[in-house]
């Protein structure tokens, strides 16, 4: 017999076949238990009736009772609205309706007392009350109305079938009321206990119907803690179970290759954050279990040098190595970087793109298979089936936010044993995030920069400066430096983007006028080799100046440029800005970064150039960042497909995101597999999860 909480919607009274389906196709609801797990949004305090002579002032909501007087009608055709007036005895106030005029007319009987319920308009000192929430006062206080109320999202189909936030609330009333109602608990007693969580099914029924704040406060914990939880514990049995049973190619020697690039090559000295990372790295590819590592730095710390030297020892071990990039034009830098080193060292390199010759290809593949070729660089063409690789031993993703989760695992299926990986990205992720989306990975830091270099000076300036920006480009060139314009680039609306280039282009080029000054302009419309054209005349100091969109934004690197100027810099991510600052800064010269606006800046716009200009510091731009546009919008977590918390907000709830992860950790540590007594109704509740996707048979 199925549960109760498992019983399909469609039998729950007021609900039926027809509501069924609108709630399973607005909102997912298919069950009594999904239905219990929309949570309310918000809450509303409905214990208060105000006296309308009290109502002056600002007010987020109000609630009054009493009658309506006259009704009368103004406008014509799109601007006719109902107005009423609505008294107490205390006083009167105005009540409007632009919509829906013909129901309050049919609906509203004169002299009946009401309660209104709404968010007032304060025009000039006089208060109205357009669209109010209307219920007669005798239903009010029967039907439970008054008191604390919870605020549903809800959809305008469903609206219209009766289900706006009331009905939602009604049908949890009818769900939570009937005498089959119960909530097994599913996490163990210790657990409960040591982080004192409300029971199971009290925090349902104070989630939605909270006794007092207090309650209610409780009620949320322990759902967000549950939700945390059991995330945590999926990525770190995933972790877990990697670690024991994936054998990882042991690596077992540093040999040849890696000392002779260390002693010999290398032309600077590791910082200690980078010798750090190269040791974890090393102990992690040589425990013979696969390695999962994420290597989290800013732009310019070098990360791509820690990146090759692994190689070298995958190499050192009789393996292959491969490196993937986002775009072909960063694919192809790391391929002339990395080339640059391994010719040195007599290791066969090739760079595999979609615009790879037929040919040239079918070389490379065949050098791939038989082992010859040592380290393959490219771009999404390396996850093609026809990829074989002889012996692949690790594989490094770069920027690896642009890679969706599938894309990685088909990576790590190109060999007969699991290669190592490594995972690079230059967009630092705080850390309850990281914990949340990448949980699953170990984590390395490269939080030092190499020695020398100057931070950026950051400034915001506004467009009617725009001159004496120039002027300062125009004494940066006359000391040897180059520079770049960028603008924005927003898919959208690319006609109109590239109209603003060109507009850019046109003044900058009046500003910088040939033969004293050159410029390269690089575009999304323009062909990759065309690009590429441009870039390299900029990169060998034939042009000053490069103006561009966003293409730019990863990678690329010409240490002598040492201005940044962002145009309409408010149309731009605190993290993309970020990541263009750090294309200058490359070389020993101070460097340069300025922000331009127009003087009219959202709260939010201005926030983003103030971060910018106080800190150089990735980790904390990334930390504002999740604080202003939360998670969702945060590069990496929709593509990595795990973060569907209905509770949680990840940027704000940090110290609980740690309290479930140290609870998870405990539980792992102690039973991976779930077999202690005290798990089982754990144990139990994750196996009925495995329809959710949550699949915790096969992992176990
Ligand atoms: P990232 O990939 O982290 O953005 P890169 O690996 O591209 O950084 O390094 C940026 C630049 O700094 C490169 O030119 C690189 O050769 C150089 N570099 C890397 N590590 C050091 C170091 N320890 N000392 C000096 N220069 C370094
Ligand atoms: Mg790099």
């Amino acid at each position: 017999m199925p549960k109760y909480l498992d019983t399909s919607i469609e039998y729950l009274k007021g609900v039926g076949p027809q509501k069924a389906d609108t709630l399973k196709k607005e909102l997912g609801i298919f069950t009594y238990g999904d239905l219990l797990q929309h949570y309310p949004f918000r809450y509303v305090d409905r214990s208060h009736i105000y006296a309308i002579r009290e109502l002056t002032g600002n007010f987020a909501y109000i609630q009054v009772k009493g009658k309506f007087t006259g009704f009368t009608m103004e406008g014509e055709k799109h601007t006719k609205r109902l107005k009423a007036l609505f008294t107490d005895g205390t006083g009167f106030l105005e009540v409007v309706w632009f919509k829906g005029i013909s129901w309050i007319q049919k609906y509203i009987v004169p002299n009946k007392e009401y309660v209104l319920f709404g968010k007032p308009n304060d025009f000039k000192g006089k208060l109205s009350l357009p669209h109010p929430e209307i219920e007669e006062a005798s239903e009010f206080l029967k039907d439970g109305s008054a008191g604390y109320q919870p605020v549903y999202s809800t959809t305008e189909l469903l609206k219209r079938k009766g289900l706006e936030s009331k009905g939602v609330s009604k049908l949890l009333r009818t769900l939570m009321g009937d005498a089959a109602f119960k909530v097994d608990e599913i996490l163990p007693q210790n657990i409960i206990e040591e982080f004192r969580l409300m029971n199971r099914q009290t925090a349902f029924e104070n989630v939605h119907f909270p006794t007092n704040d207090d309650m209610q406060k409780k009620a949320i914990f322990r759902l967000k803690f549950e939700e945390l939880f059991f995330l945590q514990l999926k990525m770190l049995r995933i972790r877990g179970m990697r670690r024991k049973d994936i054998a990882g190619i042991p690596f077992s020697k540093v040999g040849h290759y890696f000392n002779t690039f260390y002693s010999d090559v290398l032309p600077f000295e590791l910082t200690n954050a980078q010798k750090r990372v190269v040791k974890e790295i090393r102990q992690d590819m040589g425990s013979g279990k696969q390695m999962n590592r994420l290597l989290q730095g800013d732009v310019g710390s070098g990360k791509t040098v820690v990146g090759f030297m692994c190689m070298l020892i995958a190499i050192d071990n009789g393996t292959q190595a491969c490196m993937m990039a986002p775009t072909e034009i960063l694919a192809q830098q790391h391929y002339n970087n990395i080339r640059k080193f391994a010719d040195d060292l007599g290791l066969n390199t090739a760079l595999l793109t979609g615009s790879t010759p037929q040919k040239a290809r079918r070389e490379m593949l065949a050098s791939l298979e038989n082992g010859t070729l040592h380290i393959l660089v490219g771009t999404h063409a390396l996850i093609e089936d026809k990829v074989k690789f002889n012996n692949l031993g690790l594989t490094i993703i770069d920027e690896q936010h642009r890679f969706g989760v599938q894309q990685r695992a088909k990576l790590w299926n190109k060999s007969l044993s699991m290669p190592h990986v490594l995972v690079m990205t230059a967009t630092p992720i705080p850390r309850t995030l990281a914990m949340t989306v990448y949980g699953d990975l170990d984590t390395s830091i490269i939080d030092e920069m190499p020695a020398g270099r100057k931070p950026i000076n950051t400034a915001h300036r506004y467009d009617n400066n725009r001159l004496r920006v120039f002027g300062f480009i125009k004494e940066e060139i006359a000391k040897g430096r180059q520079a770049y314009i960028v603008y924005p680039l927003i898919e959208e609306s690319e006609t109109l983007d590239y109209k603003n280039l060109m507009d850019g282009y046109e003044s900058v080029t009046r500003a910088f006028p040939a033969p004293q000054y050159t410029i390269s302009i690089v575009h999304g419309k323009m062909k990759p080799a065309d690009k590429e054209f441009e870039m390299q005349r900029f990169k060998r100091g034939e042009t000053q100046i490069m103006i561009a969109t966003t293409v730019i934004e990863v990678g690329v690197d010409v240490p002598n440029a040492s201005v940044m100027v962002i145009e309409s810099a408010e149309r731009f991510g605190l993290s993309q800005m970020h990541q263009l600052r750090g294309r200058v800064g490359r070389g020993a010269e101070q460097s340069y970064c300025i922000l331009m606006t127009s003087h009219k800046l959202s709260h939010d716009a201005r926030l983003r150039m103030d971060t910018m200009v106080r800190t150089n510091n990735g980790f904390e731009i990334a930390e504002v960042d999740l604080q202003l546009r939360g998670p969702g919008d945060i590069e990496g977590v929709r593509q990595s497909g795990i973060v569907d918390l209905k509770l949680t907000d990840i940027s704000k709830d940090k110290e609980l995101i740690i309290l479930a992860r140290t609870a998870a950790e405990k539980l792992v540590d102690e039973d991976m597999h779930l077999q202690l007594p005290k798990n089982q109704q754990l144990l139990a509740y994750l196996q009925s999860r495995r329809k959710d996707g949550f699949n915790w048979s096969r992992v176990s």
